[in-house]
């Protein structure tokens, strides 16, 4: 038999969502008559916009016709849609990002972890506690993170977000060489503003540090000073690489589409000491393990650049910001400590002083009949709290939220 990766064996398994899933089995069963409202959903339940249908079934009439088949498509995406996302998602915000900058993939979560492959083995992770659990994974899974005690990854930086620091972590004292930063937050919802992002881009340049920035939840922010780019920060370019996903933009978890922008003035250094571009590692990466996201799914992602698309998206994240606000203020009204809601569909709540995330996961399912998401498994600084998503109907959040106030 041949050896296997061994970091699997130390991976723990995630029993986060089945559990949730297995609790909330149970109480049915329990209690055959009452409803359980899904407020821990982390995907999206509208359908995908009238625009996007539209381009995609004439993707797919294109495939089919001798004249205007495609066939391989280039991996780094398509330039129709590169394009447009330059122009509209930086260019027009006063950003400036190059089609050349930018990767369309299936997604971001698949290039959180293939960026993996582009910085040394011997990199020193920094992640956000509580945050996003895959990055900690693909770490482990790189044999990056180190030994598990207690709990804690020895080879990991954690950076500590809290109550006392409004859930925005502070500069670590030991020098990472790449920082995952996700804002708005998933599981906390909070966002960044621009002079407190500056603080983290000005740390990368002096200590020669990358940042990853997931904005997957961008299409949030409403406010004009919570950061939607890393981009908007001076000197970010140099220093930062950007990765977003259409998925809760417009819908896309079952399509699947993405990008990473990797900018041409990022560089990096061989162990020999000459310096390479981020973007050359990462086309080479890109076009030798990654077959691209599909020509029908690139055509769909370029429909939501069009007015009516563009529309849409304000429309759709409208919605779910709107029952976002309901739980928001339901939550603060019933007494809780509460985070997010404002700038993205995510609402982060603090249960009774020393309950754990599963005691108040289970209160809330008892007493008001609507699943959350608990705390604690998006990291340690997570426990004593849960999650409410946006992402259900308005009905269902508005019922959900009524059980818990009336
Ligand atoms: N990043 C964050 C912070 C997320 O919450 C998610 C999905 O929940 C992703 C990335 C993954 O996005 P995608 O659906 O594009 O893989």
């Amino acid at each position: 038999m041949i050896e296997v990766n061994n970091n699997f064996e130390q991976l723990p398994v995630s029993y986060l969502f089945s559990e949730v899933g297995r609790k909330v089995a149970a109480f049915k069963e329990k209690h055959p008559g009452r409803e359980v409202i899904r407020m821990d959903i982390g995907d999206v339940t509208k359908p995908l916009f009238p625009s996007v249908i539209k381009a995609m079934h004439e993707a797919v009439d294109e495939l089919g016709s001798a004249e205007r088949f495609h066939g391989y498509g280039p991996e780094q995406g398509y330039s129709f849609l590169r394009e447009a996302i330059a122009e509209y998602d930086y260019q027009r915000r006063g950003i400036h990002v190059e089609p050349s900058d930018i990767f369309v993939s299936d997604g971001a979560k698949s290039d959180i972890g293939n960026l993996g492959d582009i910085y040394s083995r011997n990199c020193k992770v920094a992640v956000m506690n509580p945050a996003y659990p895959v990055y900690v994974d693909d770490s482990v899974i790189d044999g990056r993170a180190g030994v598990l005690e207690n709990g804690i990854w020895s080879n990991l930086i954690y950076l500590k977000c809290d109550a006392n620091n409004g859930f925005l972590p502070e500069l670590p004292d030991v020098r990472p060489d790449v920082i995952f930063l996700c804002f708005p937050n998933n599981p906390t919802g909070v966002g960044i503003s621009k002079s407190q992002l500056k603080e983290w881009v000005d740390f990368a340049r002096e200590q020669g540090v990358l940042i990853i920035f997931d904005s997957a939840y961008e299409a949030f922010v409403r406010e004009p000073n919570i950061v939607r780019s890393i981009y908007e920060i001076d000197g970010a370019e140099e220093v930062a690489i950007e990765i977003r996903s259409f998925s809760k933009t417009a819908g896309f978890t079952g399509l699947r589409c993405g990008y990473t922008v990797v900018p041409r003035q990022l560089k990096g250094v061989y162990a020999d000491g000459k310096e390479v571009a981020l973007n050359t590692l990462w086309n080479r990466r890109q076009t030798t393990k990654f077959n691209g996201a599909s020509y029908v799914a690139q055509k769909g992602a370029a429909a939501i650049y069009t007015p009516e698309g563009r529309a849409d998206v304000i429309k759709a994240t409208d919605y779910y910001l709107g029952n976002a606000a309901l739980i928001r203020q339901a939550m603060t009204e019933k007494g809780f400590l509460a985070f997010g809601g404002e700038n993205s569909p995510y609402v982060w709540a603090k249960g009774a002083e020393g309950a754990d995330s599963w005691k108040v996961f289970e209160e809330m399912l008892n007493n008001f009949g609507f699943s959350t998401t608990p705390g604690s498994g998006f990291g340690s600084q997570g426990d004593g709290y849960i999650r409410l998503t946006g992402f259900n109907s308005r009905e269902n959040t508005e019922k959900a939220m009524r059980k818990l106030t009336e």
